[in-house]
């Protein structure tokens, strides 16, 4: 809790008489450098005061340094390329998020780098013989399966491999990977960090300062640089993050269990269901149990009525939002039944959304 009074707070101590409290948003290409060697921003591929001061927040939120990127894929890239060499294995999730996978097949496996793939259930217990990296993503999207990740960590580091975890679905406010031995967390602040469905933003953070040189160096040399307005509404949308994922989650928790004892939806799956498969390292491992929920309704056509006649769910892809969205994830050909649905929850009152929810299920 101190972390994120400290986050609120982090620009006091800097702070002169007549200063912004918000930080100042510094739209600039180049910057005065009359003298070359004296240090300070002069061009903002390079760095810019508007990441430093996101950079810095973020650094408190994660508790360890932070490289920001334009776009969660960015980050994903930028971390993969700065620890993967030619020749060298990859271990992804079979059942994480699909551009990651396509991402390793299209640019990782032609500069001879091999990627094989696990469901996230099996990495807990995996062998990561012969592996340079071991990628998890857990609760999975979209299927919120998880692995144990001190479990994962103390296998891989074994096998000499640097595991790397995208904590997009949980944040740090949920989860806290870096503290169970991973050595890079990536994230796409495109969802809950910024949380308002208007930008794309991604970042990494470790304690390997090697590590992170050479994240910062690749964002540097591939020019994978986020804008200075992108990161300042990332800023504040991370303000309230906490404020917004304690909604959030407390809202899933009770739709979860009444969409559980509904008549009319199949398969529930979310980590705070005693009887969920993830359950109990979900317990042991995340701080809450995240505002991602799937159902599975009878076929496609009920589950796009559904979508179509609740009027507090936005029919959108991603997640983490202030408003309540959900789709139908077999309509981008993941391996789910046709009636499964992702739904996010968002920050309305819990009592009015579960009304409205509850008014557009089938009977049964
Ligand atoms: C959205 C997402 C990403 C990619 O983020 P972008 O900002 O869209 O590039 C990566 N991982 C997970 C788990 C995501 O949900």
């Amino acid at each position: 809790m101190d972390r994120y009074a400290a986050m609120l707070h982090h620009r006091k101590a800097r702070l002169v008489q007549g200063d912004p409290i918000a930080p100042p948003l510094v739209s600039a290409a180049t910057f005065h450098v009359p003298d070359h060697a004296n240090g300070g921003y002069s061009y903002s591929r390079a760095g810019s005061p508007t990441w430093d001061e996101l950079e810095g927040q973020l650094a408190l939120l994660e508790d360890a340094p932070v490289v920001a990127f334009p776009s969660g894929m960015a980050a994903i890239s930028a971390a993969l390329m700065a620890v993967l060499r030619a020749g060298q294995k990859v271990v992804l999730p079979s059942d994480g998020y699909y551009t990651t996978r396509l991402f390793a097949e299209e640019f990782l496996k032609p500069f001879g780098v091999t990627a094989t793939y696990l469901p996230t259930v099996e990495f807990s217990t995996a062998d990561f013989a012969g592996a340079a990296a071991v990628f998890i993503e857990t609760p999975s999207n979209p299927g919120l399966d998880v692995c144990d990740i001190a479990a994962v960590v103390a296998r891989a580091h074994a096998a000499g491999a640097v595991v790397i975890a995208d904590n997009t679905t949980m944040t740090p406010v949920l989860q806290r990977p870096l503290d169970l031995g991973v050595d890079v967390v990536v994230a796409a602040d495109t969802k809950a960090p910024s949380g308002h469905s208007d930008l794309l933003f991604g970042h990494v953070a470790s304690r390997n300062a090697a590590v992170l040189d050479r994240v910062r160096n690749w964002r540097r040399l591939s020019g994978a640089v986020p804008g200075a307005f992108e990161a300042w509404l990332v800023h504040r949308g991370v303000e309230t993050l906490e404020v917004r994922m304690a909604r959030m989650c407390a809202s899933a928790g009770v739709i979860a269990e009444r969409l559980a004892g509904h008549p009319g939806v199949r398969r529930v799956r979310y980590p705070g269901l005693p009887d969920d498969p993830s359950h109990a390292i979900a317990k042991r491992q995340m701080a809450g149990f995240g505002f991602l929920i799937s159902f599975t309704l009878a076929d496609a056509g009920v589950a796009e009525k559904f979508l179509a006649d609740c009027p507090f769910i936005v029919q959108s892809t991603s997640f983490g939002a202030t408003h309540t969205s959900a789709e139908r994830r077999a309509r981008w050909g993941d391996m789910v039944p046709e009636g499964f649905i992702r739904m996010s929850v968002g920050i309305e009152p819990t009592e009015p959304l579960w009304a409205a929810i509850a008014a557009a299920l089938p009977e049964n």
